[in-house]
């Protein structure tokens, strides 16, 4: 990583355009993108390693975020360094939904963070106008009255930076302290599963490299193959099953994984890290913008690792941010009509998927129109399309809902219908119902 550009010689008053706190997914790619426009940036982080990356992560980056990676040039330094895209087969308790043969939309992307977290600070760190402050940790904030209008900043040896901005953005993921400090409202939503998974070497699982998700209801296991032949698998049992875990992280994740239904070879593998284990993972919103601020990633939205849509929305919530403010910070418009616009784009995404998301975070069990939704998949491919459309938060709940409700009632009554028939006495062969394919599928 260019020395120049990191851990710079400042004076300990600065002024920047504006002021990133964090270099994690979400900083960086704002860093890059505001940097890209003309802005002049400062990241601060408070870990001094540049390789430093999060080490409670499952890696899988949705597919709507794709299009981010590219625009931020990632896409294929992260494919040189072994990325592999996959697409996503769920179990269901009624069988396999296999990725649709025509995609809709693009493969998500596996990198494991030790590889991708270096890759993006880099990134940042050589953008024209962005300045990288590692080692140094945001312990409050700037105001001009009610406006935020920069951070202070010390590192292990006690100095401090006053870095004065137009914009600061905290980008300092779950339990943030930029919005702590100042003081955004919050809502939490009570989650109910614990999570832990692992590095592991050895046979790839079956439809690699497509990611497989067991939907057990209501606990979930996973694995995701990853660059350098690697695997990771993954459990979030509910919490009545945590004490396992707890005991024998390793143990229970080699016995859920090897016991669900299609299992992975995860007995005949091997764990190459440590196991990761998280047990707190309460949905945590934040207002995403004030007078002088705007909350990016985690910081913004802090939401149910389940459905692997954080980094995903990082990215995107970077590029959002960038998008938004940036005519006004590369000139001398007011910053207030670029943050409503962010405001607004955040909440018109990320709304209606975060309700859905809440609602089922508690730990419950599939209700009437997902267990339609979610069977009817396993034997309609346009269903198991827009099915997938909606997970890879290509299109939302409204959506999904208008297209795939509709579309799953026929489906099911097509199969009665054609279930009927077959059975009726003296009735001749008949084929599937069209759009199916039940037998490759394993639907019951
Ligand atoms: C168990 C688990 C599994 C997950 N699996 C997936 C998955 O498969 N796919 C997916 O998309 N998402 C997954 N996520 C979510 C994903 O990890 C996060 O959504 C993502 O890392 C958020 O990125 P971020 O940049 O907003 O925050 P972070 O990556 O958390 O980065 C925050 C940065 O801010 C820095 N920082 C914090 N405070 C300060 C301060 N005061 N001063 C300076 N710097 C500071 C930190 O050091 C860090 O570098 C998972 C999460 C968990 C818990």
């Amino acid at each position: 990583m260019s020395q120049a550009k990191v851990n710079g010689n400042v004076a300990a008053d600065e002024d920047y355009d504006a002021v990133v706190v964090g270099a994690s997914l979400a900083g960086c790619a704002t860093a890059i993108m505001l940097g890209r426009a003309g802005v002049r940036v400062a990241v601060v982080e408070q870990r001094p390693d540049a390789s430093a990356y999060k080490k409670i992560c499952s890696h899988y980056i949705q597919s709507s975020a794709v299009g981010t990676l590219e625009r931020l040039g990632l896409l294929e330094p992260m494919i040189d360094a072994g990325a592999v895209r996959s697409r996503v087969r769920l179990r269901t308790p009624w069988g396999w939904i296999d990725p649709p043969a025509e995609p809709l939309v693009p493969s998500g992307v596996n990198l494991r963070r030790e590889l991708l977290d270096p890759l993006i600070r880099e990134t940042a760190a050589l953008t024209p106008g962005v300045d990288l402050f590692l080692g140094h940790t945001v312990s409050g904030l700037l105001r001009d009255g009610d406006v935020v209008c920069g951070a202070l900043a010390r590192n292990s040896a006690g100095e401090e930076l006053r870095l004065r901005s137009r914009l600061l953005v905290g980008a300092d993921g779950r339990g943030s302290r930029v919005a702590k400090l100042a003081g955004v409202k919050s809502k939490t939503v009570p989650h109910g599963r614990v999570a832990y998974g692992g590095y592991f070497e050895g046979p790839p699982p079956s439809g690699a490299p497509d990611a497989s998700f067991w939907l057990l209801d209501p606990d979930m296991a996973a694995a995701f193959p990853t660059d350098s032949g690697l695997t990771f698998y993954a459990a979030m049992p509910v919490k009545e099953h945590a004490a396992k875990f707890r005991e024998d992280p390793v143990k229970a994740l080699v016995e859920l994984l090897g016991g669900v239904p299609d299992g992975p070879p995860i007995g005949a593998s091997r764990m190459v890290q440590p196991a990761q284990g998280k047990l707190d993972m309460t949905n945590v919103a934040h207002t995403p913008t004030a007078p002088g601020l705007a909350l990016v990633g985690d910081a913004a939205l802090a939401i149910d690792p389940l459905w692997g849509v954080g980094c995903g929305w990082a990215l995107q919530s970077a590029e959002w941010l960038a998008d938004s403010v940036s005519p006004a910070l590369a000139s001398s418009e007011p910053l207030d009509a670029g943050l409503r616009r962010y405001r607004r784009r955040h909440a018109r995404a990320l709304r209606g998927h975060a309700a859905m998301i809440y609602d089922y975070a508690g730990g419950r069990k599939f209700n009437a129109p997902e267990r339609l939704l979610f069977s009817a998949a396993t034997y309609d491919d346009g269903l198991a399309a827009v099915m997938e459309a909606f997970g890879t938060r290509n299109i939302g709940p409204g959506r999904m809902m208008i297209t795939g409700m509709p579309r799953a009632l026929r489906a099911r009554a097509r199969r009665s219908l054609w279930r009927r028939r077959a059975s009726a006495p003296g009735s001749l062969p008949v084929s599937t119902p069209a759009g199916g394919s039940s037998s490759s599928r394993g639907g019951r």
